[in-house]
This record gives C-alpha cells, structure tokens and sequence, in this order.
C-alpha cells in the first residue's frame, strides 16, 4: 500500500497554499464578512494569476485547454482552496479562480463539437457560466419524479416547469435544464438534458432563495419556452445517464472541500488554545479542550483518509463500482465537519461567534453539504442496502487487486 502523494500533486497543494496565503487572504481584508465574491479588480488579477500558474480548469480535459488533473489532484486542489473564509462552498473557486479546479461541470464533455464551441470551450475559458438545474419544488431527493416537460415540435422541443434552488441560476449564460421527454420511461430512458440561452423566451429567472449561506440559489421557470433541437446535450432520454456519470467526481469534491473547511477551523482552534489564557493558563492545558482538539483531529484524519483513498481508486480506476465507498466519503466527511467547526467555535468562546472569525460562516455553509449533492439520508440507505443484500464487502480493499 502506498501512501506516498506524488512530486508532482505536492506542487499543485503548495501552489495553491501559496495562492491562498499571498493572494487570495490579503484581499479578504476589509470585505464584508459575508461577501460571496471579492471585487472585479481582484477577480481579474487573480484570474492572471492563476493562468500564469498553469492552473485554470484543472480538472477539463487537455485537448480542451484545460489541466486534465485526475480526481486525487482535484481534491488536494478542493482541499486547498477551501481554506480561507469563501472558501466553504465549492463554487467559490469558480468565482476566484476562474472554473479551476476541475470546474468545467462534467456534464458538458457531452456536447458534441458544435456545442463545444457555443458552450463548454466559453466556460473553460471563463467567458461563459452554467448552472445545472434539476430540482424542483416535487423533486428533489426523488429527481426521477422531475416534471418539467420537453416536447418536440418540428426541429424545436417545448419546456415548461419549474426549477428549484439552482445555484448560480442568476448570473449563468446558460442553463442546463433536465426534463422529461417521455412519461412512461422517465429515469429509464426518458429525461433529457437541454442547453437553455439566458436570452432564450419562456425563460425567466423569477427569484433568488434566501437560504442559510449568503449566496443565495435561484428559482427558475420556463413557459413554452422554445429551445432548438441541436441544443439537447447528449442523446435524447440520456439524462439521467448523464447526472450518474458525474455524481462520483463531484461528491468527491465536495468532500474534500469540507476537509479543508475542517482543517482550517481545527488549526484556528489549536492556535487559539495556545495564546488565550484563563485563571493563568493557556486553555491547551485543560483536558476539556485537549479533548476536543483531539476528537477533531480523529475525525479529521478519517475523513481525509476516506478522501484520499476513494479519490485514488477513482483516478486509477480500480476497486470496481465505487458508489457505495463514495456515498460513505460523503456522508462521513459532510457530517464530520460540522461537529469539527462547532467545537473550534466552543474553544474560541464569545470570540467564535464573532465575524471577526470565518467559523461562524463555517457553521452555517457546510450544513448545506448534508443536504446537496444526495442527502445523508439518501447515502446511508445507499449504504446499508450494498451491506444487507450482500453486494458490497465489509472490507472494501479486498475489492482492490
Ligand atoms: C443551497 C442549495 C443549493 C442547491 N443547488 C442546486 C443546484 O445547483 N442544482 C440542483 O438541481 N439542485 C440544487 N439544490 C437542490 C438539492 O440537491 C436538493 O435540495 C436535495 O437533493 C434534497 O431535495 P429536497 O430539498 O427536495 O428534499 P426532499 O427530497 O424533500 O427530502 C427531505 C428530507 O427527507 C429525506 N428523504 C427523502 N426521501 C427519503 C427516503 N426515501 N428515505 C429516507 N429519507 C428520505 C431527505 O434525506 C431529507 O432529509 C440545492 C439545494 C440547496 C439548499
């Protein structure tokens, strides 16, 4: 077993440390502490920089100019990028860096060449944004019961419906917007996903949704809203195919994303510990706090090992189907970092609830991970039903040849 990170993901994790400590920091200073995205200026420098790094979407594939980082890399990047106080939700590194690491949305590497060049070659080269629209108000867990519907009329489809808490569903260019092509088969081969212009009529971006984190996802509607039928990404009834092959990857991500958020409340805790004195002692000499670094650090370590592990079988390809290992790394991660920032707030006292301090946004922004990208729920009865009917081993490793 080998648990050596290479030379060469190494760099990619301490030129993003760097990134985050010289570029990304420095500017946070003086934002408003819920501020979802520094000023255009430093946007733009540090989109430069980024590209004179090498590193502008990592994670799309090199004929398309992008880094074709493997999904190990693309978590160490996650990891990385989340440790700074926007850095909680993983669309942040789109909103800094450009769609960087890896955020060229899976999805679009099925457009086909025209498409490519009207929508995924834009994005890659940050001159278009997406959004990926597919819950509704009666679907959302349950996405095979989604209801907007897509019916073809001569070279046109019809889209009518409603999409529910789309992020970045105000400032895209584009949506992708998944609907039912067929009633009878529905996941089975009858949803379809449609690339829909902003501009497009019958397609209204109606309200933002105030929700727990400041940036706020959007509802979106569509009413007979025509849209071409060269604009069907992928194959007609291809989509829901088409949401399962990109699951693993993001929930990767988004694990390792809230492996940064942990480690970074973690090391605000210790250092806080260290200074802060009461009854003329640094608090690291009370058990009560020593126990509470020491369970973080537990969890921590086990999250991050569940990451990297998945990650690596993910990119090399081997242990077989994954989903049930990435359901685990998922539900593990999202839950553990909730219980690790809410005992850096306790270590901080009075102080971590401040604003002066990330952790009171880190209290709040991951709580949506165990709800997006499948709930905890949802991965659990993944779980327990591989366990129970037999299919998945206790010890995934014997899978690994
Ligand atoms: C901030 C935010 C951003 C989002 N961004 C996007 C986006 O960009 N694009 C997009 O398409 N969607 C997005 N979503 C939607 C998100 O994916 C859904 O909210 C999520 O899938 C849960 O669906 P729901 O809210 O309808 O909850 P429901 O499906 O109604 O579930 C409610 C509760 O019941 C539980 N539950 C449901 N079914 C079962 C069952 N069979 N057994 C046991 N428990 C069950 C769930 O786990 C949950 O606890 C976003 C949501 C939020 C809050």
């Amino acid at each position: 077993m080998d648990f050596v990170i290479s030379e060469e993901l190494r760099m990619i994790q301490s030129t993003l440390r760097k990134l985050v400590d010289q570029d990304i920091r420095p500017r946070l200073a003086g934002l408003d502490p819920d501020a979802i995205e520094l000023p255009e200026k430093d946007k733009q420098q540090l989109r430069e920089k980024v590209k004179k790094l090498g590193m502008q979407a990592m994670g799309a594939p090199l004929e398309y100019g992008g880094g074709g980082v493997g999904t190990l890399g693309l978590c160490l990047a996650a990891e990385e990028l989340a440790k700074h106080r926007l850095g909680s939700y993983r669309p942040t590194l789109g909103a800094f860096c450009g769609h960087f690491a890896g955020e060229a949305p899976g999805n679009l590497l099925f457009c086909n060449a025209e498409q490519r060049e009207r929508y995924l070659l834009p994005v890659i080269r940050l001159e278009k944004e997406s959004c990926f629209a597919l819950t509704e108000p009666d679907a959302g867990t349950d996405t095979a019961n989604i209801r907007t519907s897509a019916v073809r009329e001569g070279d046109h489809w019809i889209l009518n419906g409603e999409k529910r808490f789309i992020t970045g569903g105000d400032a895209a260019d584009f949506a992708m917007v998944f609907a039912v092509t067929d009633k009878k088969l529905k996941a089975k081969g009858g949803i379809t996903c449609f690339l829909v212009d902003k501009e497009t009529p019958g397609f209204k971006m109606a309200r933002l949704i105030p929700v727990i984190r400041p940036w706020y996802p959007a509802e979106l509607v569509f009413t007979d809203c025509v849209v071409p039928a060269e604009n069907v990404l992928g194959e007609v009834g291809q989509g829901f195919e088409m949401i399962q092959a990109w699951l693993g990857q993001n929930r990767m991500l988004y694990s390792a994303n809230v492996v940064g958020t942990a480690d970074e409340s973690l090391k605000l805790a210790v250092d806080y510990a260290n200074v802060r004195q009461t009854f003329g002692q640094p608090l690291s000499s009370r058990q009560a706090i020593q126990w509470m670094i020491a369970d973080s650090a537990v969890e921590l370590y086990a999250a991050r090992l569940l990451v990297y592990s998945c990650a690596w079988k993910m990119e090399n390809k081997v242990g077989g189907d994954l989903r049930m290992e990435v359901s685990m790394v998922k539900l593990f991660a999202t839950e553990m970092v909730g219980r690790v920032v809410d005992r850096a707030i306790q270590v901080h006292g009075g102080m971590g609830v401040t604003k002066e301090l990330p952790l009171e946004r880190w209290y709040r922004e991951p709580r949506i991970k165990r709800i997006g990208e499948g709930t905890s729920e949802i991965h659990r009865q993944v779980i327990s039903r591989g366990i129970i009917r037999g299919f998945y081993p206790y010890n995934p490793f014997e899978k690994v040849s």
